[in-house]
């Protein structure tokens, strides 16, 4: 048994949770009940970045306080996530001053005492917008790439991250190991290209803002005047919700051998690929072991837009489907490789729950159950093992081990598919005695192997099929991936609708 800490990038509460969240937090939970699974002690993590310009300005314009308005946000965020099933154990706020303020403050006070931050005058290319100093390589026609708008030009006293001097070892990290620490990404595609722009070179990174430009923050220690920048502030959630450095520090969830993995969008990988990394190791944490990087989701074919109108409203979503959040779990999943960009799609979805979930799964379900009702509800011998397993528990376990989570959700609905090809061949309506027993006890058993391959997917789906087939919803698959393994199950539960038809 290993001991594994999962964490999602951390929601920026400024507008209510939208599609992009919910794709990255249906992907760590998956991946995290996966892990709980196959026996792994599992620590999960989610949160919200709650600090910065656009906050303090959005508050400003709904007549709030900036705490008024993440205090409203927030709770949008974890009600979401509650209904979606995702199984965190810690939610962390950096608006949180007993939590997470001790943990940010004691780290800038080290990374000082390491000589990393100094002060100085700084004149850059600023976008408001991305409330970000901008170098040219992220404008595109001299335009700031995300807002379409020429950034302007602004001098300002920061603190500087002296992240230039740590471009060979980043380099090391990325390609070995820095003085043995290593540090992985998946997919692997994306190492190389954090590596290009260590190869451009690295500049030095602005960690504070003037007070007068950005109130709501968390205070340089020592200097009223600044307020730190979201880096320090916002990468350090993932070791603040463990308490470090203040006395309820629990390192047992970050050193090794605990493994670490961040789960993130494209879009913020290089910041955890080179800031991240140098800010722990310059203050004596070890770095975490994996990034698992996943790409964006487009609406209808195009990128989600207010102006184009294409936006999806998770909510909307849930409601189609009447509160059930294994249609949307079950699309992302099925339609969306990690390592890709993913398109969600009205008609998709409806045609993936009317064809995967609501005819090949439900309906053989019931049809099964049905049929073995008829008998009494009594199952036979399912003998030592059957073609309908398809590829096997080990093709789907080496899936989910290498975060291929669309092919080990395509591995069990092949042996539903098979089921349905099996049932429609030996007709088993028109059998009698042992030989109609056998068959439904092997499609029974079939459909019990179906419903715990779900269940890191479809939690919920999963639970339901287990209960109808007349057994218990195990903790971990110890033992239970034999063919035949539930030597005392004798007798299925009572058969009802699995997906109900759409309105
Ligand atoms: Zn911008």
């Amino acid at each position: 048994m290993s001991r594994q800490y999962i964490t999602t990038a951390i929601d920026y509460p400024n507008a209510a949770p939208h599609m992009g969240h919910v794709l990255e937090k249906v992907l760590a939970d998956t991946v995290a009940r996966w892990f709980r699974l196959r026996g792994d002690e599992v620590r999960f993590q989610i949160g919200t970045d709650e600090h910065g310009v656009k906050i303090q300005r959005t508050a400003e314009a709904e007549g709030l306080t900036p705490k008024e308005l993440v205090d409203r946000n927030v709770p949008l965020y974890q009600d979401l996530y509650k209904r979606l099933n995702i199984s965190y154990d810690k939610f962390i706020r950096t608006s949180d001053q007993k939590e997470h303020w001790p943990t940010v403050i004691e780290l800038w006070k080290k990374l000082d005492k390491a000589g990393k931050l100094n002060k100085r005058n700084y004149t850059g290319l600023y976008c408001s917008g991305c409330e970000r100093f901008m170098t040219k390589k992220d404008l595109e026609e001299g335009k700031c790439v995300n807002h379409k708008k020429e950034p302007e030009e602004v001098t300002e006293e920061n603190y500087f991250f002296d992240l230039s001097a740590d471009g060979e070892n980043l380099k090391n990290l990325l390609t070995k190991d820095w003085d043995g620490e290593e540090y992985r990404m998946v997919p692997q595609f994306r190492e190389n290209e954090i590596l290009s722009l260590v190869d451009q070179g690295l500049e030095d990174v602005s960690f504070s803002r003037p007070k007068s430009s950005l109130e709501w923050g968390i205070g340089v220690p020592g200097d009223d005047d600044h307020t730190m920048y979201v880096w320090c502030d916002a990468l350090t959630n993932y070791i603040s919700g463990l308490g470090f450095f203040t006395d309820k520090e629990d390192r047992s969830w970050w050193d090794k051998p605990t493994k670490v993995t961040h789960i993130i969008g494209k879009d913020i990988a290089r910041f955890h690929a080179l800031i991240w990394p140098a800010m722990l190791r310059h203050s004596g944490v070890r770095i975490p072991d994996k990034l698992l990087i996943h790409g964006f989701l487009t609406s209808e074919g195009e990128k989600m837009s207010k102006s184009i109108g294409n936006v999806v409203i998770p909510d909307e979503v849930l409601e189609k489907f009447k509160g059930n959040p294994d249609p949307l779990r079950f699309y992302l999943s099925h339609e969306i490789p990690v390592d890709r960009d993913g398109d969600f799609s009205w008609d998709r979805i409806v045609k993936i729950y009317d064809s995967k979930l609501r005819n090949d799964l439900g309906n053989l379900l019931n049809r099964v159950l049905v049929l073995i009702d008829k008998e009494g509800g009594k199952l036979g011998d399912v003998g030592k093992s059957s073609d309908l397993m398809c590829d096997g528990w080990k093709a789907y376990e080496d899936s989910l081990n290498n975060f291929q989570l669309d092919n080990g959700l395509g591995l069990a609905m092949n042996i539903t598919s098979k089921c349905n090809q099996y049932i429609d061949e030996k007709k088993p309506w028109g059998l009698e005695g042992d030989e109609k027993v056998a068959v439904l006890s092997e499609l029974a058993e079939a459909l019990r192997h179906i419903a715990l391959m779900l269940l890191p997917f479809v939690p919920k789906t999963s639970e339901r099929m287990l209960v109808q087939l007349g057994l218990k919803v195990p903790q971990t698959l110890e033992g239970k991936t034999e063919w035949g393994s539930e030597k005392d199950w004798k007798k299925v539960g009572e058969p009802e609708i699995l997906f109900e038809p759409l309105e």
